[in-house]
């Protein structure tokens, strides 16, 4: 019969003193706090977000059925029967990479609500893994009853249990900032740099674009999962405050940076290329780059300033990333588009090439002298020459082939660095970075071109390579979304 705020705070602010065991045992450092932060410190952990569990069930309960009941009613639409492939791949690209991402994002909130110092926090996370799990399940739900119009979408149960190249390099951020951290660090690097830095950008930038395209059931499904991600991603502030407050700011620091990284090298390539690309260029709203100043650089960099954190190091190599990391992954993606789930259009006849020289000034002399060799092979029938030939250098970090700027300013090389046994190759100063901080964290791993020099894919042929990552198990591989219409647009200008 109380008002929420007259008992919210003494009720979630309980903590108990064990006796049978010690604090100790209860609470393992490398579960939960490794820093030695005092526990009177964590009990100061005051969340901007309160809700009581009543009024959770109730709000969730409504979302549930807002999302269930948008697609149902538009069940006999034949929207998805009719969409243009690039929006297709958008979605197989979307499923396939996060739907079971979402599921280890619920581990991650369970860890903080057992071994979270702070009561506060074990409470908050336990909403945090509820509302995993419910948007987990969305994610499963709305692509399953695709799966009858194209295999490639059963990738979203399927993906995350494949060894395909993309995976790899996914699961292997995720498992590096979500799944083995104690509670602190990864609560600074998934709430903080993950949660309220990037998925924004996806969210409210894929929604967009999404009833542009008049997908009605996949723009409301990703605003119901924004409007949890908002509320849980609250969980990073105060942990960094009372970190910086105890002489642990570096250590907030490096965690922030490390997670930014790999997150965004991935986020450019689920959102960026879908962006740029895959849209339709009459639905675009935006361009990834336009996106990416307005909703992450202006506001997150102020919220990470306003902390009394500072921007990352590598801050000038992550605007350049901006403007090149998409555009070499779109290429990359397309041409070995055998190896994927999901069918890249290459969406660069002339209008969509004077589209994105106008948003990225200097795209046709780079970029474009990459797609002019492609689209000249094309025309004169010659598409097996767009396949390459070769394997690509993959980044023992994030698991992407090192790749920069074609062209004249040729920004391409690899970092290299020698530890114990081997030697390592790196896309980025930062993915090098990362790996100095902890290389025994690092080393054991081998990227899919290790693993067709180890022995593990043997022999490394093509079509084992293909099989080894679910390519023709699961579904086919990936084609052409628009079967090579885009270049028709060049077809007069090249006969002349
Ligand atoms: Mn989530
Ligand atoms: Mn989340």
């Amino acid at each position: 019969m109380l008002e929420r705020s007259e008992w919210y705070d003494i009720a979630r602010d309980t903590n108990w003193t064990p006796s049978y065991v010690s604090q100790e045992e209860l609470f393992p450092p490398e579960m939960g706090d490794p820093y030695g932060i005092p526990t009177e410190e964590w009990e100061t952990f005051d969340e901007p977000y309160k809700v009581a569990y009543r009024e959770y069930v109730n709000i969730q309960r409504e979302k549930d059925s807002a999302a269930y009941s948008v697609k149902a009613a538009l069940a006999r639409s034949k929207f998805y029967d009719q969409a243009d492939e690039g929006w297709a791949s958008v979605l197989k690209l979307h499923y396939g990479a996060v739907a079971l991402t979402e599921y280890q994002a619920c581990q991650f909130q369970a860890r903080m609500s057992r071994f979270g110092p702070s009561p506060a926090m074990r409470n908050m996370s336990v909403y945090g893994m509820l509302d995993e799990l419910r948007h987990t399940q969305l994610q499963l739900f709305f692509p399953h009853e695709l799966v009858h119009l194209d295999r490639q979408y059963d990738w979203a149960h399927q993906a995350q249990h494949s060894k395909n190249w993309a995976v790899l390099g996914g699961r292997h951020a995720m498992d590096d900032i979500m799944m083995t951290r104690d509670a602190i660090t990864s609560s600074v690097m998934v709430s903080f740099a993950f949660e309220t830095a990037l998925t924004n950008l996806q969210m409210i930038g894929l929604s967009t674009d999404a009833a542009n395209m008049g997908d009605h059931t996949f723009a409301n499904l990703i605003t119901s999962i924004q409007s949890d991600e908002a509320r849980h991603a609250q969980l990073g502030t105060p942990t960094i405050e009372i970190m910086i407050r105890n002489g642990r700011k570096k250590e907030a620091q490096q965690a922030m940076d490390i997670a930014l990284w790999r997150v965004w090298r991935l986020f450019s390539i689920t959102v960026g290329i879908p962006m740029d690309y895959y849209i339709p260029l009459e639905q675009r709203h935006m361009s990834f780059k336009e996106f990416m100043h307005e909703w992450v650089i202006n506001q997150w960099e102020r919220q990470v300033q306003d902390l009394g954190l500072e921007r990352p190091w590598y801050w000038d190599i992550f605007l350049l990333d901006i403007d090149n990391h998409h555009h070499c992954q779109q290429g990359g993606i397309w041409s070995w588009r055998p190896t994927v789930w999901w069918n890249p259009p290459g969406a660069v006849g002339p209008a969509e090439r004077e589209w994105l020289e106008e948003k990225y000034p200097g795209w046709n002399e780079s970029y474009g002298s990459y797609w002019d060799v492609i689209t000249n092979n094309l025309l004169q029938g010659h598409e097996e020459k767009t396949h390459p030939q070769c394997i690509p250098i993959i980044c023992n970090m994030c698991q992407i082939p090192i790749s920069h700027r074609p062209g004249p300013e040729w920004g391409a090389r690899a970092y290299q660095r020698e530890y114990g046994e081997r030697r390592y190759n790196f896309c980025t100063e930062v993915c090098r970075w990362i790996f100095d901080t902890d290389p025994e964290r690092y080393k054991d791993h081998e990227t899919i071109v290790d693993r067709m020099y180890s022995g593990e894919i043997d022999p490394p042929t093509l079509e084992n390579v293909l099989t080894y990552m679910g390519i023709g198990v699961i579904s086919e591989g990936g084609r052409d979304g628009h079967d090579y219409g885009w270049v028709e647009g060049f077809r007069a200008q090249a006969a002349e």
